[in-house]
């Protein structure tokens, strides 16, 4: 399994009742194990509610080069300059040395993103002060024993990334992690030909000289910089690639209005993409709500034309039984359940963020099954499940 670490902000809380208090939770409380102790983080973010969740077991920073990307001089959105020593401490003070640390931590050595459109000369210099930055700071983790360092590649083409990952390797960097896809995400054969070296999309090969190549014939741990749709899961597994993060789950539940669902299917005939694994239902396609008074007073929704939540979801399992406590919902003045077939309040909205990292999960459980009947199988059936090989 390539492992998923949910990019959290501080947006990614949910009001619940505890003895009829609302109080406001990290949404770690409610998705599955994995994702709940193995997360990523950003130095642009409070990090402070997803510490007051227990069992965290390895947590991901990232120093927050998202937010500087138009400074020339890398700037934290919280103030004060970045390099390796400052971004050490921000690492220290504000995560490894708190109340429910993390056992371990994977900490990114501080980057500056090299936009596809960037010139010849500032995408020289980006990579240059990146690559200064990390001599120093893989030595300055070398004094704390739970820091993993990763080195972050950018580059505007695969020979642009290929340096970087020689750089990396070289002063001795164990995992490394590919940023700056994001732009790039809607065109799949451009992302996989830069980072992989694959042409023939019928029968991909891994090319031994492609950036994620060399770092993998150099015995370095991959991960994938916000890629994070089932279906890169799928190219993420078959490719072997160690991780992978993004914030999908909020970004498509909680404020895009989609609640995911996970699609039958026989897996003597498997669908070509991950696509075919699971339905995106928009809650502003439900035709018709009604709040109907339940058990004890309290209300719950009927809707019609959509029954999402018939479908046995984990995620709902959770807090079916909670109340919206949100003083500030707009969907009723009386008691009611937070059903997230409608929107209101962050209850109601966050609620489709839990249910689709459960149906992620499952997704990802059925996407490992099928490499792997996928690898002991010569049908070709199975042609767009198997492991890739080299080239
Ligand atoms: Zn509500």
């Amino acid at each position: 399994m390539s492992l998923f670490f949910p990019a959290l902000a501080s947006t990614d809380t949910i009001g619940t009742s505890l003895n009829g208090k609302r109080i406001s939770v990290s949404i770690r409380s409610f998705i599955p194990p994995k994702m709940k102790n193995n997360f990523l983080t950003s130095l642009s973010f409070d990090e402070t509610t997803h510490y007051q969740v227990d069992g965290a077991e390895q947590v991901f920073i990232d120093c927050g080069a998202f937010h500087y990307v138009d400074e020339k001089v890398p700037k934290f959105k919280k103030g004060g300059y970045v390099n390796a020593r400052s971004a050490i401490q921000h690492y220290i003070h504000r995560h490894s040395n708190r109340k429910n640390a993390a056992k371990s931590y994977l900490v990114c050595s501080p980057d500056h993103i090299i936009p596809p459109d960037m010139s010849d000369i500032d995408s020289k210099n980006r990579t240059k002060w990146t690559i200064h930055v990390a001599k120093e700071f893989i030595e300055l983790c070398k004094e704390i024993p739970n820091f993993t360092p990763v080195g972050v590649v950018h580059g505007r083409n695969k020979n642009e990334r290929l340096v970087m990952v020689e750089e990396y390797i070289t002063l001795g960097y164990k995992y490394i992690a590919f940023g700056g896809l994001v732009p790039i995400a809607r065109n799949e054969s451009l992302v996989l030909e830069q980072i992989a070296g694959i042409s023939d999309f019928t029968e991909p090969k891994i090319d031994k000289n492609s950036p994620l190549g060399l770092a993998m014939l150099n015995g370095c741990k991959t991960h994938m910089f916000g890629l994070n749709s089932p279906e890169w899961y799928r190219w993420w597994k078959r490719m072997g690639v160690t991780s992978f993060d993004g914030s999908k789950l909020s970004q498509e539940g909680a404020a895009n209005g989609i609640i995911w669902s996970s699609n039958e299917f026989d897996i003597k005939s498997p669908p070509s993409s991950a696509k075919g694994l699971y339905t995106k239902t928009k809650i502003k396609n439900i035709g018709e709500r009604n709040w109907i008074e339940g058990k004890d007073g309290i209300y719950e929704l009927d809707v019609k034309g959509e029954s999402i939540l018939d479908v046995q979801s984990s995620g709902w399992e959770f807090y079916k039984d909670s109340l919206c406590m949100n003083n500030n919902c707009k969907q009723t003045s009386f008691k009611h359940r937070p059903d997230p077939r409608t929107t209101g309040s962050v209850e109601h909205n966050m609620g489709r963020t839990i249910i689709n990292a459960h149906v992620f999960e499952e997704i990802m459980q059925r996407i490992d099954n099928l490499v792997e009947i996928a690898d002991k199988s010569n049908d070709e059936i199975y042609d767009d499940w198997r492991s890739i090989g080299w080239e």
